[in-house]
């Protein structure tokens, strides 16, 4: 099926199209520029920038897919979870074009979307997938038996977001926002065994899948604090390759532990923070290590896009999985266990 996919649920306005697991249009227009001064995204400003964007980049994928909005066989958008502003104006848009072109609307959850992606890059996901969800917003491992209906978490964070972390972390260098990219390139130029940071929850007696990255931030800031203080200089290169690699260790240890106890035969990882290179590089170290074959989309693909919107949206066309209604509305705090809002079939 031709599938349109609009993604809306933080500061990229993402439109992509695809044809069944093939990727034919990914256009991305971002306000992050106007967020940086604030130091994280500003709700209200997403979504005025998210209104201005939203037509034209439509037209951009269609344009890059060759295709006419009438060719399509349906639309699916990002339902939630995100900011509410945010998603209302993606979910607003898809029911305009659904409705004007007769077309089936599916409204799909955002986390589900993050995973279905690697369908555009390394065809159809093994069932059960195991996944490692990596973003600003998420940290969590997630077996999906089946991502069009059936996801359920192993483990998450107990308190920050691996990618809020970088980003935090980012904030104490004073290198900008957003973080992740940044430090991702210090870490280049820096030795990730400098300073021995702290490993959340790898203890023996703590929980095997979830994850913990507030004590690691706050040690990396008392760490540059106390260099600051003697008035030393703060060795970047060194900080950022240092907590990088504390919080790839534990994300592939954990990963992995879930698919060996699982018999998992691959490993999948999404969301923002797997653009990381270091992330990247260990897992398929690791993975190789463990029999494991590992499975990570292209960086492009990992950050928020509707590239992956459209590949989940086309997956539930396949599937057969009922449409959303015409009321269909933005749910900032959908539940990573609801891959997609069948009409009726969503209230709490
Ligand atoms: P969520 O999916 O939880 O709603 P999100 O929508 O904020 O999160 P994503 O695009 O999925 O957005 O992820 C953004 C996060 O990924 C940011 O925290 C950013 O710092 C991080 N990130 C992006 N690139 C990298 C990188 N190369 N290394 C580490 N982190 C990265
Ligand atoms: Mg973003
Ligand atoms: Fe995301």
């Amino acid at each position: 099926p031709l599938v349109l996919g609009i993604e809306t649920s933080c500061d990229e306005t993402g439109v992509g199209i695809v044809r069944g697991t093939t990727l034919l249009a990914d256009a991305v227009a971002s306000s992050v520029d106007t967020h940086a001064r604030f130091g994280g995204v500003v709700p209200e400003i997403a979504s005025r920038a998210h209104l201005e964007a939203m037509v034209p980049t439509i037209d951009r994928a269609l344009a890059q897919a060759g295709v006419a909005a009438t060719d399509l066989d349906a639309v699916a958008v990002t339902s939630g979870p995100g900011l509410a502003g945010a998603l209302l104006v993606g979910v607003s848009a898809a029911k305009a074009y659904a409705y004007a072109l007769g077309k089936p609307l599916y409204g799909v959850n955002h986390l589900a979307s993050h995973i279905c992606v690697d369908q555009l890059e390394h065809g159809p996901l093994p069932e059960p997938t195991m996944a490692l969800l990596v973003s600003g917003g998420h940290s969590s491992l997630l077996l999906a038996p089946d991502i069009t209906a059936d996801v359920r978490p192993l483990g998450s964070t107990i308190d920050d977001a691996a990618g809020e972390a970088f980003d935090k972390v980012a904030r104490v260098l004073n290198l900008g926002f957003p973080g992740g990219p940044v430090i991702d390139k210090w870490a280049r130029e820096g030795d990730p065994g400098a300073i021995a940071f702290p490993r959340g929850l790898t203890g023996p007696r703590d929980a095997a899948y979830d994850f913990s990255f507030s004590g690691l931030k706050t040690a990396v800031a008392r760490w540059i604090e106390a260099r600051r203080n003697a008035g030393e200089e703060v060795p970047v290169a060194d900080v950022s390759a240092s907590f990088q690699e504390a919080v790839t260790d534990v994300l592939t240890r954990k990963a992995i532990r879930a698919c060996t106890d699982e018999g998992a035969d691959h490993l999948m990882i999404g969301g923002g923070v797997a653009a990381n290179s270091r992330l990247r590089a260990m897992a398929e170290e690791r993975c190789a290590a463990a029999g494991i074959t590992l499975r990570v989309p292209r960086p492009k693909l990992c950050t928020d896009n509707g590239a992956m919107v459209a590949a989940l949206g086309a997956e539930m066309v396949a599937r057969g999985r009922g449409t959303s209604s015409w009321d269909l509305s933005a749910d900032s705090s959908l539940p990573v266990t609801e891959p997609h809002v069948p009409a009726h079939g969503h209230l709490h």
